[in-house]
């Protein structure tokens, strides 16, 4: 297993080193960082944003804001550390509009999740999840296709990538906006995905199929 990390650390490295030297969209020009990703690369869980934001463009890590530490206290009621999954963005680099303060963020345009999906790919391939949990709408849109609406949509499993079991819960971000009435029904779906989330990892792991040499008993 350790050398299996290890192998996982080095991909996820080198993929790292190539999205950061990356520019095929503007906003890969306009970045202070490249935010590729980070936690286990053996996690049973992988959690996807829509992208960076101002806080994770300044660090180069995802989600370290205050929807970061609100995603922290999400997993944390699953028992999930960050630590223990794999917690990305379906693009590496905070897409920004003008704003009368500078630059404010935004949600990522399609032609930009389709530049960047490689990456994305590449780190799913190599994580191989047993769940993906896709955070908000734009996020989901980019497995889901466009006709994804997350208040009809969301609280039920899909077939992702590679047949990885995905889910789609609400942005953090979309919490802390919340007031009221509002927050106390977001949270409750909320929760109830989350619980979702845990019971498919403590779903038994899918049998591994037999080596060649049991199944003939030679
Ligand atoms: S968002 Fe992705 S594809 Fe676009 S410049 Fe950044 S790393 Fe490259």
């Amino acid at each position: 297993m350790l050398e299996e990390r290890a192998r996982r650390e080095r991909l996820l490295a080198h993929a790292a080193a190539a999205a950061s030297a990356c520019r095929k969209c503007p906003i890969g020009a306009q970045r202070r960082n490249n935010v590729y990703g980070e936690g286990d690369p053996c996690a049973s869980l992988m959690v996807i944003g829509e992208g960076p934001g101002e806080t994770e463009d300044l660090l180069g890590r995802p989600f370290v804001g205050r929807a970061g530490q609100l995603l922290e206290k999400m997993l944390g009621a699953i028992e999930l550390a960050r630590e223990d999954v794999y917690i990305c963005n379906t693009v590496k680099c905070r897409p920004t509009a003008p704003g009368p303060r500078g630059p404010k963020n935004r949600a990522p345009e399609p032609d930009e999740m389709v530049n960047c999906r490689p990456f994305l790919d590449e780190q799913i391939d190599v994580i191989r999840p047993r769940a993906i949990l896709a955070l908000g709408a734009q996020a989901a849109k980019s497995f889901l296709g466009r006709d994804f609406q997350i208040t009809k949509n969301r609280g039920r499993w899909y077939e992702g990538p590679l047949g990885i079991p995905l889910l789609v819960t609400f942005h953090p971000a979309y919490l802390l906006r919340q007031t009221g009435g509002e927050l106390t029904a977001v949270k409750r779906l909320v929760w109830n995905d989350l619980k979702a989330v845990r019971a498919k990892l403590d779903e038994a792991p899918p049998a591994a199929p037999p080596e060649q040499a049991t199944l003939f008993g030679v």
